[in-house]
């Protein structure tokens, strides 16, 4: 046995490598609300419930009801009406998921079943077209706002879509889709709609940004996240239908076995009670008024930034965000590389993320705002114009062209897994304990790698970590 002390002095020891989830300086997978006494309630609230089991909402009461009040806080968020339900899941992820296998699901007569989505929707979808074998049919999107196309979705919805996708608002560029007008097309074809607001559905409505939910006509399911701007800790979504037959499709019931007839709402079957009630302390503990004076203060923050980044040579946004998320691009060709700023913003203990271009958006820095970012944007654009600096005096990034050719070329389906690790080790990826601190060589390298194959490179590096 190890003393207790020892074994929280080991786990702080590994914490402290970790990028910062406090502070506001991680501008990507982490939400920080600034407000004290939030992770304190959380942590106990969770530890008060997370040896009790989901599974079981008649064993364990006190979990349907936690569930039944966060599902309908955030129904109210969404345009709920007296029929709607949900479910909690554990993240974002699961609710897509489940978003998908309820339409495919609902719908058994449709034969090769697709989703019309665009192309700016979560990868999450892609991940639920691969489980549930429904095929994502991806539409491009308006070229300068980064919006989804209504007439170009419309165009794509045949008699195998079993559901219609928008955000509100998308993650990559923080814009919303004209949700109205896809789901009301939707609607005119018998098709579901979801509105993926796993990223907004906690701001928009306090900054009076939409209607996004079931207050437009034909939306059938929003997924919203409380793990983002709940500022709940993480593993804790919400997944809500228009009305119980819809979500039917990802309930799921076995009486074929010897044991318990298992009864599932989400993909999960034992599920902790920790998350839920650490959320549901969370969203007591905050309150709609705080969460509406936290939403502004992330959208003032955004709005800063965003007009900041403008005032940068050589640095454009992408679109006009409509809520907290803000995508940084190239201005023309201004002779030093974005992946190196980047870097220079690593440098200067800021995390930016980069998104490598897709369809019509170019490559890019994403920046998610919290309610911490604000008073403190001066901090982040005197940094960001300092990196700017720095990466146009270190100038482009120097890869040999011919490198660059033979990776645009490689066909991940033709490459062994020896020539995937030599692939990984020149491009500074071979060795999982001596990563680059510096990444821009490595992500033009993998800019130029088609899409396929930077999945399957990536892939092979994540391997590689877990050996
Ligand atoms: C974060 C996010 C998701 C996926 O959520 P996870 O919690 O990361 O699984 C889906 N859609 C959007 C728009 C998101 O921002």
């Amino acid at each position: 046995m190890n003393p207790a002390e020892e074994v929280l002095a080991e786990l702080r020891a590994l914490r402290a490598a970790d990028l910062p989830t406090h502070g506001a300086r991680t501008l990507a997978y982490v939400y920080d609300s600034g407000l004290s006494g939030v992770d304190e309630l959380a942590a106990e609230a969770h530890a008060l419930a997370a040896h009790a089991n989901g599974l079981d909402p008649t064993a364990f009461p006190s979990l349907l009801r936690l569930e039944n009040d966060l599902v309908a806080a955030t129904a109210e968020l969404a345009g709920g009406t007296a029929d709607t339900v949900g479910a909690v899941t554990s993240g974002g992820t699961e609710s897509c998921l489940l978003a998908v296998l309820a339409a495919r699901t609902g719908a058994p007569d449709v034969r090769e079943p697709t989703m019309v989505l665009p192309e700016t929707a979560h990868a999450a979808f892609h991940k639920a077209a691969h489980f549930f074998g429904v095929r994502a049919v991806s539409v491009p999107v308006d070229p300068v706002t980064f919006r989804a196309d209504p007439a170009a979705m419309t165009a794509a919805m045949d008699e195998h879509t079993v559901l219609v996708v928008a955000s509100a608002p998308s993650y990559a560029h923080g814009v919303l889709d004209p949700i109205a007008e896809i789901a009301a097309a939707a609607s005119a074809r018998g098709i579901r709609m979801h509105v993926d607001a796993c990223i907004g559905g906690w701001v928009l409505p306090h900054l009076g940004v939409g209607p996004f939910g079931f207050d437009v006509p034909g939306v059938t399911s929003v997924s919203v996240d409380l793990h983002k701007y709940a500022y709940c800790p993480k593993g804790v979504s919400v997944l809500l239908h228009a009305n119980a037959e819809l979500r039917r499709g990802h309930y799921f019931a076995s009486a074929d076995w010897p044991g318990y007839t298992m009864l599932n709402t989400t993909v999960q079957s034992t599920r902790s009670g920790g998350p839920l009630a650490s959320a549901w302390a969370v969203v007591r503990y905050i309150g709609a008024e705080r969460y509406r004076r936290l939403a502004l203060d992330a959208r003032a923050a955004a709005e800063e930034i965003a007009a900041g980044i403008d005032k940068i040579g050589g640095l454009r946004v992408l679109g006009t965000p409509d809520s907290t998320l803000v995508a940084l691009a190239l201005d023309g060709t201004p002779g030093f590389d974005l992946f190196t700023v980047a870097d220079e913003m690593s440098a200067r203990n800021w995390y930016v993320q980069p998104q490598f271009a897709h369809g019509v958006s170019p490559a890019n820095l994403h920046l998610t705002l919290s309610a911490a970012n604000r008073g403190h944007e001066r901090d982040f654009l005197a940094d960001l114009e300092a990196a700017v600096g720095a990466a146009r005096a270190a100038g482009p990034v120097s890869v040999d062209p011919q490198v660059l050719g033979f990776i645009a070329a490689l066909d991940p389906a033709q490459l062994t897994s020896e020539q995937f690790a030599g692939l990984l080790a020149a491009a500074g990826l071979g060795d999982a304990d001596g990563l680059p601190t510096r990444m821009a060589e490595v992500n033009t390298l993998l800019a130029a790698a088609p899409a396929r194959l930077r999945e399957r490179l990536l892939l092979e590096f994540l391997g590689q970590l877990h050996e």
